[in-house]
């Protein structure tokens, strides 16, 4: 039986994972798939031999492995073990399989009965790759899923979700059952590579997460008037690419004024979209994202004026529409200051940060779970790609912080 951490020996089960489940163009393991039952098939064999674990799936597929304590209240580790379509190699199975180790570690050390139970989940469906809903599981759990929207998904041979899932067990109709998981859940911790380049930045290899971002997602739309290229004079015109076009510089100084938010154009139409005509409708799409609810709607309301400034100067109309939106989502002030804590006594300088990507952390902290996460550095800042990767020495210091502040969070559970 194992009593000490062994951060090398989940750098190992990663490269094995990896070797099982990875093609030439990278990991292929989409939930609801045969290589995503294989995984799970084999983290079960990862776990099984510890005596007294009970392992089992909830209504809505995510595994739980759990060693029963002195006391009810659980402290939650949680990952996915799922990946996009030629993803990476750490992208939620680092989570997983830190996960296992901390979890050997405690069993050890505790000769198999913890203080507080521990509960390992690997959470179904977070990356959304198939149906295109995210955070599949951990929503089901939350609560928060939308059941009919999620209810009518289909992936790209018409199958549905729904017809999916069955051939995994699960019955679409029950999956919010699995939310009685959560009864005595005390703390949720996640560890994750950090999928873009600040800590590469900075030069550090473990951050502590403050929570993810809220999003504002709009459509905005202006309508001129379609005319000749040749025959108009530029004084005569009602060009809607003009006034989107001025959005285009306008969300930089926005995002620079809001300190520590991000905006994106990421798409822009044109109608009748001829070289020949002037445009007369333009429609671009704006992703607006920031920590703090009052910046977020800030940022919003300065978008909003400066469209209806553009588009009084270049006398065209102005609509706009909301495509989606989420709230920031703020992770426990004493679970962060135990974050920083391990990572200092992990040997590293504690940095903190938001996350701009969701997680399945952002879902159980919405549940009302005292939630952190801890954050390892990516090499490039890539991720969603066969090339994501981060050094051995930062995978193995990340194990060795992240059972640290397992073991803090026991310990702040018990109290
Ligand atoms: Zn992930």
């Amino acid at each position: 039986m194992e009593s000490s951490l062994d951060p090398k020996r989940t750098v190992a089960e990663l490269q094995e994972l990896r070797a099982l489940t990875a093609d030439e163009n990278g990991a292929q393991r989409v939930a609801f798939t045969q290589t995503w039952a294989k995984a799970r098939e084999w983290l079960h064999g990862k776990i099984d031999n510890l005596p007294g674990i009970e392992i089992h799936d909830d209504e809505a597929g995510n595994f739980w492995a759990t060693l029963g304590g002195n006391s009810d209240k659980a402290l939650l580790i949680g990952g996915h073990i799922d990946s996009v379509p030629n993803g990476g190699w750490l992208d939620g199975c680092l989570n997983t399989l830190a996960g296992v180790a901390v979890l050997r570690r405690i069993h050890g050390q505790h000769k198999g009965r913890p203080p507080v139970t521990v509960r390992l989940v690997d959470w179904a469906d977070e990356e959304g790759a198939r149906f295109g809903k995210s955070l599949f599981g951990s929503s089901a759990c939350s609560g928060k899923i939308d059941m009919n929207e999620t209810r009518n998904l289909k992936d790209k041979d018409g199958i549905r979700l729904v017809d999916a899932v069955k051939e995994y067990g699960i019955d679409f109709e029950k999956v919010r059952d699995s939310g009685k998981e959560l009864k005595d859940a005390a703390a949720y911790l996640e560890l994750h590579i950090e999928q873009g380049p600040v800590l590469l930045d900075l030069d550090l290899p473990l951050g502590t997460v403050l929570g993810t971002f809220g999003v504002e997602r709009h459509a905005i739309t202006f309508r001129g008037q379609a005319a000749h290229s040749g025959s108009t004079p530029m004084n005569r015109r009602r060009d809607a690419f003009l006034a989107a076009a001025k959005m285009s510089l306008e969300i930089y100084r926005i995002a620079e004024r809001s300190r520590g938010g991000v905006c994106t154009i990421g798409s822009c139409t044109t109608k009748p979209g001829i070289v020949t005509s002037v445009v007369e409708e333009c429609r671009i799409t704006l992703d607006q994202r920031h920590l703090d609810a009052g910046a977020l709607a800030r940022m919003l309301s300065e978008a909003k004026t400066a469209s209806e400034k553009f588009a009084a100067e270049g006398h065209v109309d102005l609509a706009w529409e909301r495509i989606w939106r989420i709230e920031p989502i703020l992770f426990n002030n004493q679970l962060i200051d135990l974050c920083d804590e391990a990572i200092s006594e992990a040997g590293a300088k504690p940095h903190r940060m938001p996350s701009g990507p969701l997680h399945d952390a952002a879902e159980i902290a919405r549940a009302g779970i005292p939630t952190v996460m801890m954050f390892v550095q990516s090499l490039g800042g890539i991720s969603h790609n066969k090339i994501e990767n981060t050094k051995e020495e930062h995978l193995e210091m990340a194990v060795t912080a992240f059972d640290k502040l397992a073991d803090k969070a026991i310990r702040w559970i018990a109290r």
